[in-house]
């Protein structure tokens, strides 16, 4: 008999769980600080850039413009987009 208990984590969220596991999913969720750059790109391009590894700022610097365009989903106007999250991070793309 595993019935799943309802749980409240301390930020307040409630959720069910049938594990001992004590990890809410909303702050699990929430706490993605390296990849939120994502949550600010379409689906398509969010795809395109997990489906190449890359899920962090660091990774996405180490490409190109050029090179992240050549992605299957990532149309340009995206650039401008992860320009700015990496200048806010003080990251840029490769250059050339
Ligand atoms: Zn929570």
């Amino acid at each position: 008999m595993s019935s799943k208990t309802k749980r409240i984590c301390e930020k307040g969220h409630s959720y069910f769980k049938s594990s001992d596991c004590p990890t809410c999913p909303i702050c699990e969720q929430e706490r993605k600080p390296e990849s939120g750059f994502l949550s600010l790109l379409s689906a398509p391009a969010r795809r395109a850039l997990e489906n190449n590894g890359i899920t962090s700022l660091e990774t996405l610097s180490t490409y190109s413009e050029k090179e992240l365009l050549t992605f299957h989903g990532l149309g340009p106007s995206s650039i401008p987009k992860l320009k700015e999250v990496l200048a806010n991070n003080g990251l840029s793309f490769k250059k050339h």
